[in-house]
Formats: structure tokens, C-alpha cells, sequence
């Protein structure tokens, strides 16, 4: 078994680097890439309607 550990940058808590909370303060480790792009595609659908709208006014 591979058990990789990072530190808490908040803490200094070692997390296991699945972890996506630190189980001691709660900060949030990091952000997976996917979740930054299905935020990207989800702005980009809201500023679509956005247009949509505005300009079917
Ligand atoms: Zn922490």
C-alpha cells in the first residue's frame, strides 16, 4: 500500500494525500483539476444564458 502523506499548510498536520479536508482544522488541501474545469464549463454555460437573455430582451 502506498500511503502518501502531505502536510497541512493551515496546521502542519500530516493528511493523507487523498485527503481533501484536514481532519484537524478543516482546511481545505487541494483542489482537484477536475472540479476547476467543470467550474469553467459551468461559468461558461451561466454567462451563455446570461447573453441569451439580455439580448432577447
Ligand atoms: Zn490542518
Amino acid at each position: 500500500m502506498n500511503k502518501k502523506t502531505i502536510r497541512c499548510r493551515s496546521c502542519g498536520r500530516q493528511v493523507s494525500a487523498s485527503a481533501r479536508h484536514c481532519p484537524r482544522c478543516g482546511t481545505v488541501l487541494k483542489m482537484p483539476a477536475s472540479g476547476i474545469f467543470v467550474l469553467i464549463f459551468l461559468a461558461f454555460i451561466i454567462i451563455g444564458f446570461a447573453i441569451v437573455i439580455i439580448f432577447k430582451l
